[in-house]
């Protein structure tokens, strides 16, 4: 039998039901951020990752998908949202209306990793990018936004890490003292450390490999090298966050695996023992030449990505089951022949009306459709047959109380609205 590829996973069942939930929940959320939906290809030319996110990261270097299709062109599936985002921006030239442009996207991500919990080669990312904007009210508003969707699913482990890569200038002179300081230790470094140290020595804070050598933990850090603007750009942030009451610690470990950060970068962890460095829910931050750097022009931006799958594994940590939350409204059981016409009718009818209604098309009987009743868990069964057909009252039950409810034909769509919470 053919098995699906490694690293990959198939939706059904709860996890669609999930999945179902935390789409609509994004959906609204994004609303009343005022976000734009943007989505693009799942394949991209390979150079936009390797010019974008840059050629010391690991996701460019090792695990991306890269392949050749029958044009002979070099093309690689998406690692990440961030780079298609911005080509997009600038290719549409969305920047023209002078206006602050904010997008969020959702949908899968590739990575040839090692498959483990936590990590596939195939994952879920939702995601925002801001545009336009340098005012550090504008990363405090990204960084609120998985703040408080992890606040509306009931999350209540999280915690988030902030920290500051200052500007060009402030980065440059702390590229110099990182290089300065790892110089003399460079022959026990892995080789990735030793090629990160002449493109980027900043990624070698990030190494999985070497980072429990000494060198690392005893490196310069970058508060001792922000100049006053990137100093005040960062106070400014952490004001808002304050203002807006989002809680926070600064970690001067975070650097982020993606080379085209400035100033802020931050990581919400959730608390699920056992899951080490997997902990991380969303990462994101600002970056001002990025744009730029893709040919676009002088524009600055921040982001973050959120993984569905960690997100859904804290989700299950703290008992949150939101699986639960995709609910049919009624399911019909018709119990003769002639209550079919009816039950469809109604069947029709209440969707129409916006609720969620399915009925019984296998034909069985009142026994065998009660039994059943535990795994559909509809908020009401409505029961027809002759005496409801004869009298023109209905039969309501409700599945979690089993109360008994006689309603007049007329009034059902008043009766459910009534009694079924809306969204
Ligand atoms: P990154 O784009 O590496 O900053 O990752 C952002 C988020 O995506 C992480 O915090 C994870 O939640 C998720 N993520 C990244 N890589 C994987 C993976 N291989 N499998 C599942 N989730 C991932």
């Amino acid at each position: 039998m053919i098995q699906k590829p490694k690293g990959t996973y198939d939706v059904y069942g709860d996890y669609s039901k999930k999945i179902k939930y935390f789409e609509k929940l994004i959906n609204s959320l994004m609303e009343k951020y005022n976000y734009e939906y943007i989505r693009t290809p799942l394949f991209e030319s390979s150079d936009l990752f390797h010019r974008g996110v840059g050629e010391t990261s690991d996701i460019v270097t090792k695990e991306t998908y890269d392949f050749k299709d029958k044009g002979d062109r070099n093309l690689t599936l998406r690692p990440e949202g961030t780079a298609g985002v911005v080509r997009s921006f600038i290719e549409n030239k969305m920047y023209s209306n002078s206006l602050l442009n904010k997008f969020w996207y959702y949908g899968p991500m590739y990575r040839y990793e090692r498959p483990q919990k936590g990590r596939y080669r195939e994952f879920y990312q939702f995601g925002v990018e801001a545009f336009g904007s340098s005012d550090p009210m504008m990363d405090a508003e990204v960084i609120s936004i998985p703040v408080n969707l992890f606040k509306l699913l009931g999350l209540k482990e999280i915690t988030v890490h902030i920290n500051t890569l200052g500007d060009i200038e402030s980065r440059n002179n702390y590229r110099e003292a990182l290089k300065k300081h790892f110089k003399p230790y460079l022959s026990e470094l892995c080789d990735d450390c030793n090629n990160r140290f002449l493109k980027n020595p900043l990624r070698i804070l990030d190494c999985k490999v070497d980072c429990d050598h000494s060198c690392i933990k005893s490196a310069p850090k970058i508060s001792e090298y922000l100049n006053e603007e990137s100093k005040n750009h960062f106070e400014n942030v952490k004001k808002y966050l304050d203002s807006m009451g989002i809680n926070y610690v600064v970690d001067e470990s975070i650097v982020r695996g993606l080379d085209y950060y400035t100033h802020t970068v931050f990581e919400v962890e959730a608390k699920v023992e056992g899951f080490g460095s997997q902990n991380v829910l969303c990462g994101g931050g600002r970056y001002n030449d990025l744009v730029k750097t893709l040919d676009g022009p002088e524009i600055p931006g921040v982001g973050f990505a959120l993984g569905l799958e960690r997100l859904f594994t804290a989700l299950e940590y703290e008992n949150i089951d939101i699986s639960e939350k995709i609910n049919l409204d009624v399911f019909i059981i018709p119990i003769c022949e002639e209550a079919k016409t009816k039950a469809v009718k109604y069947l029709n009818v209440l969707r129409m009306n916006g609720f969620n209604v399915d009925m019984d098309f296998l034909g069985r009987n009142l026994k065998n459709n009660l039994k059943t009743l535990e795994k559909i868990n509809p908020k009401f069964v409505m029961i027809i047959g002759e005496e409801e057909i004869n009298s023109g009252v209905l039969t309501l039950k409700n599945n979690e109380t089993h109360e008994e409810y006689k309603v007049e034909n007329e009034n059902l769509i008043y009766f459910l609205d009534s009694n079924i919470e809306g969204e």
